[in-house]
């Protein structure tokens, strides 16, 4: 049994997932949090199951205007559970990335091209098909502190190896942090092990200061 989660994904990422009305980057978000986390599981396949007149009703912030059809063919569940019950059908106990990711990707961690960014900072930035959003991999050295930075939208982090502190709060495997316009932050990996999260934003990130604006460009977020 995995343990719970101390910072588990919100309902209203599990809602839309369920409803299919999440763009690509957030998608790949819920289902690798999801491999990660079985109350997430339980809770999502609870929305799945609630059928499509009552996720009619819920009001979700960040989901596009898709048509009832698009709805109604996502809960009737093609392809779904493929995805995100991944892990159990083909468990790889020593994998970092959760299956999701996996395929997405099409390796692990040891197998794919690392891209430097400075700072001993690595990413992987995925394709992304619908413009929307933007999913990355980020590999953060110990103790390493990523630059202070605000949020134009909303940055939520899945982290998949090692932990990082943010203010008071730490956030270990299959934890999620999400960060909107309100918040500015310095993360900092926790010390002795890279830190290794799935980034995904919805718009660029402000960041506040010269050096870190350089970087941005680098990170292309
Ligand atoms: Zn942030």
């Amino acid at each position: 049994m995995r343990r719970n989660v101390e910072h588990p994904i919100g309902d209203e990422f599990l809602i839309g997932y369920a409803a299919g009305l999440l763009p690509e980057a957030y998608d790949l978000m819920v289902a690798t949090a999801v491999s990660l986390d079985d109350d997430a599981r339980a809770r999502l396949e609870g929305f799945e199951a609630m059928g499509g007149a009552l996720l009619q009703e819920v009001e979700v912030a960040p989901l596009r205007d898709d048509s009832f059809d698009a709805v109604m063919a996502r809960i009737n569940g093609a392809g779904r559970a493929d995805t995100v019950h991944g892990d159990v059908k083909t468990p790889r106990p020593n994998a970092v990335l959760p299956q999701p990711l996996r395929e997405a990707l099409g390796g692990d961690v040891d197998t794919l091209r690392w891209r430097g960014v400075g700072m001993g900072v690595k990413q992987i930035v995925l394709a992304d098909s619908d413009g929307e959003a933007t999913a990355r991999l980020l590999s953060i050295p110990g103790g390493q502190a990523m630059p202070d930075h605000g949020h134009v939208g909303t940055e939520i982090t899945l982290v998949l190896k090692g932990a990082f502190l943010d203010g008071d709060r730490r956030y270990a495997r299959g934890d999620v942090e999400v960060a909107d316009d309100a918040v500015e932050h310095m993360p900092v990996a926790d010390i002795g092990e890279d830190c290794i999260c799935l980034v995904v934003t919805d718009a660029p990130l402000r960041f506040n200061k010269l050096i870190p604006r350089i970087a941005q460009r680098f990170l292309n977020i």
